[in-house]
């Protein structure tokens, strides 16, 4: 899994067997990408999306302990995005938070650098010492560091927006190819380039509107969601429906990975709506359009290659 991949890296950095220089390329998945380096293959956290494993990452925690599983969350004040510290209006949510991992490094004497183009992120703001990142040529110019954290969004972005055979997509990875390239000539030897998404992505061209059921919203993502009701509910108010796959709360525990807690049934609820392949879905309160998604169950969205040179 991911989550073990990154606390790997970190020990070693720790224990200054290497120094570690990560670009997180959303949405890159299994992508075959066109660099010389070693690969490992892992597989996404479930939901296959990016707000469980920023959680992971930023508390050191595992989904069970941070209790953050995918975009839309149940809270106190109602729906809102962890991610982005805000509710469906678009105002801020304070959460509060827990210790955060730069916070934790540092304090431990570990130098580290963290660039991502969302400073405004609840988590990055608590640090508060990330550097916006513009454009991937900006990596050449950093100082050395114990441990570097780059955030890409550009691959995910291309990929929901136009799909792995567009133009743009093939431009995106080009891009991402001669930097990881560039930058290995740049870097010590003694500096470890890891590469990787948190999850890739799979069509879901087909949307399926998922309805309110009983007063009870859905929350979740573009291809996974929850509902705060018994199976039977949702299975039969979702009966019609083609290319919805509905689970029992033990089928949720088993690609969760681990029981449901008290504070994932309050957030989610304990019955799982999945899209099939080809299928998205689209919630009452927003309306995506993409083309490509991800946080559901097929090969495309969990596997995950890491790329080390
Ligand atoms: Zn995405």
């Amino acid at each position: 899994m991911i989550f073990d991949e990154v606390r790997a890296i970190l020990d070693r950095v720790r224990k200054n067997e290497e120094k570690a220089f990560v670009i997180l390329a959303d949405g890159l998945g299994g992508y075959p990408l066109n660099i010389p380096s070693a690969t490992k293959k892992t597989n996404a956290f479930f939901p296959t999306s990016g707000t469980a494993f920023f959680y992971s990452l930023y508390t050191q925690k595992t989904p069970e302990h941070h209790h953050t599983l995918e975009h839309y969350t149940r809270g106190e004040e109602g729906i809102y995005i962890p991610l982005w510290g805000k509710d469906l209006n678009g105002n801020r949510v304070e959460e509060e938070l827990e210790d955060d991992l730069f916070s934790l490094l540092e304090e431990e004497g570990i130098q580290v650098q963290h660039l991502t183009p969302y400073l405004d992120q609840p988590y990055v703001k608590r640090w508060g010492k990330a550097q916006p990142l513009n454009t991937l040529s900006q990596l050449y110019e950093l100082p050395e560091k114990d441990f570097t954290f780059v955030n890409w969004p550009m691959i995910d972005y291309t990929l929901h927006k136009y799909g792995p055979y567009s133009p743009a997509f093939n431009q995106e990875i080009e891009l991402l190819e001669l930097t990881v390239k560039r930058l290995r000539k740049r870097l010590p030897p003694e500096v470890k380039i890891y590469v990787f998404g948190d999850h890739g992505l799979t069509e879901s061209q087909q949307k399926i509107f998922l309805p309110e059921i009983e007063g009870n919203l859905p929350v979740g993502g573009e291809r996974a969601a929850f509902y705060q009701l018994s199976y039977d509910e949702v299975a039969n108010a979702l009966e019609n429906m083609e290319g919805v796959l509905v689970l029992e709360k033990e089928e949720l525990e088993a690609v969760l990975g681990f029981p449901l807690t008290p504070e994932i049934k309050r957030r989610y609820g304990e019955t799982a709506v999945i899209a099939e392949r080809g299928y998205g879905f689209v919630f009452p309160y927003a309306k995506p359009d993409n083309v490509f998604s991800h946080g559901g169950l097929s090969k495309e969205e969990r596997k995950i290659l890491i790329y080390i040179l």
